[in-house]
C-alpha cells in the first residue's frame, strides 16, 4: 500500500509518515498542492491523506484537480475541528471521507482501512488464498499449510500486492511502488532480494510452489507452474 500524505505542515507530516511506515505502508509526503499534482503523475498511490489548508493551492482544488484527472485513488480529506462546510466542500469536491484535527493515529488508520477495502472489489472478504495460503487483511496474520509464517512489514506488504492480483503477472515496478516509497524503488533490485525472503518463508518447505519468475517481466503468485522460472 503506498500513500501520498499531503501536508504543509512538516510535523504533522512527518508524525503521520512514521505512524503509516511503522504499520508497513510506503509513504510519500508533498508540501504542497502542486507537489502533489507532480507525485499523482509518476506514482499510482493506493490512497491519498489530503490537508485542507495548503499553500497557493488548497486542498480542494488538489481534490478537483485529480478527480478531473480520473485519478482513482480514494481520498481522505483532513479538516479543522467544527468546519462542517470543510467537510461538506470536501465530499463535493470528490473526496471520499473527512477526518478532523487533531486524530489519534489509531483513528488515521482505521479510516484507511475502510476506505481501501470499500474500494476494492470484494469488501467483504478480509481473507486473501491461494492453495493453502491465507493472508488475512485485518490481523495481518500469514499461514501456509496451517502454520503461521512470520514476515517483515515490507514482506507482508508485497505478498498482499501479489495475492490480490494472484494469477496476474506483476512486473517489478509495480510491486514496488505499493511498498516503497518513490525515492527508492526508482534505483534499485530491491524487490528480487524480498521476493527471495518470502520464497524462502512460504516456498521452500511446501508444495505447490506459489511464487513464480516470469523472465523479462516480472513475478506471478499462482498454483500453475506454466512459466520459466528464473
Ligand atoms: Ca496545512
Amino acid at each position: 500500500m503506498h500513500v501520498l500524505v499531503v501536508e504543509d505542515e512538516r510535523k504533522i507530516a512527518a508524525y503521520v509518515k512514521r505512524g503509516l511506515e511503522e504499520e508497513g505502508y510506503a509513504v510519500d509526503v508533498a508540501f504542497t498542492g502542486r507537489e502533489a499534482l507532480d507525485l499523482t503523475d509518476r506514482v499510482n498511490f493506493d490512497l491519498i491523506i489530503l490537508d485542507i489548508k495548503l499553500p497557493e493551492m488548497d486542498g480542494f482544488a488538489v481534490c478537483r484537480e485529480l478527480r478531473k484527472r480520473d485519478y482513482r485513488a480514494p481520498l481522505l480529506m483532513l479538516t479543522a475541528l467544527d468546519a462542517i462546510d470543510d467537510r461538506v466542500t470536501g465530499l463535493d469536491a470528490g473526496a471520499d471521507d473527512y477526518l478532523t484535527k487533531p486524530f489519534a493515529l489509531r483513528e488515521l488508520l482505521a479510516r484507511m482501512r475502510a476506505l481501501t477495502r470499500r474500494a476494492t472489489d470484494s469488501p467483504k472478504s478480509l481473507e486473501l488464498q491461494l492453495a493453502d495460503l491465507t493472508l488475512d487483511t485485518l490481523t495481518r496474520r500469514v499461514k501456509r499449510g496451517g502454520k503461521v509464517i512470520k514476515l517483515t512489514a515490507k514482506e507482508y506488504a508485497i505478498l498482499e500486492c501479489l495475492l490480490h492480483e494472484a494469477g496476474r503477472v506483476l512486473t517489478r515496478t509495480q510491486i514496488a511502488e505499493h511498498v516503497w516509497n518513490y525515492d527508492i524503488y526508482s534505483h534499485s533490485n530491491i524487490v528480487d532480494v524480498y521476493i527471495r525472503n518470502l520464497r524462502r518463508k512460504l516456498d521452500d518447505s511446501f508444495e505447490p510452489k506459489l511464487i513464480h519468475t516470469v523472465r523479462g517481466a516480472g513475478y506471478r503468485l499462482s498454483i500453475e507452474s506454466e512459466d520459466e522460472t528464473a
